[in-house]
């Protein structure tokens, strides 16, 4: 019921860890041996581009009730949260509490 937007959030959230990891050593590789330029062009974009996408993974809409998922109101922000901070989903149910659904049996898609 809930896997697409799941799929997403996992999508945008592991980009964000990947972008942010591999930064550190592309930055260190395009500088060898001087480590010199690339503060120039590739650290402002790297870190404008990591905020943009964990902004985009931390903006995550609830699947149930369409409120944003880690943010109970406009300035805070629950990162660690394991359930929607306003209904209480639980993060990567596979539907809606109460409906038994055996997850192994899953379906095709
Ligand atoms: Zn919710």
């Amino acid at each position: 019921m809930y896997e697409d937007k799941w799929r997403r959030l996992r999508i945008w959230t592991y980009s964000s860890y990947a972008m942010f990891g591999l930064g550190i050593p592309i930055a260190f590789a395009l500088s060898f041996p001087t480590f010199r330029g690339a503060d120039n062009y590739f650290v402002p974009c790297w870190f404008g581009a990591s905020v943009l996408v964990s902004s985009v993974a931390a903006s995550f809409r609830c699947p149930r009730c369409n409120k944003p998922f880690f943010k109970p109101s406009f300035l805070a922000y629950s990162g660690w949260t394991k359930k929607c901070v306003h209904c209480g989903l639980p993060e990567w149910s596979a539907d809606a509490p109460g409906r038994k659904r055996d997850r192994r049996s899953g379906n095709a898609s």
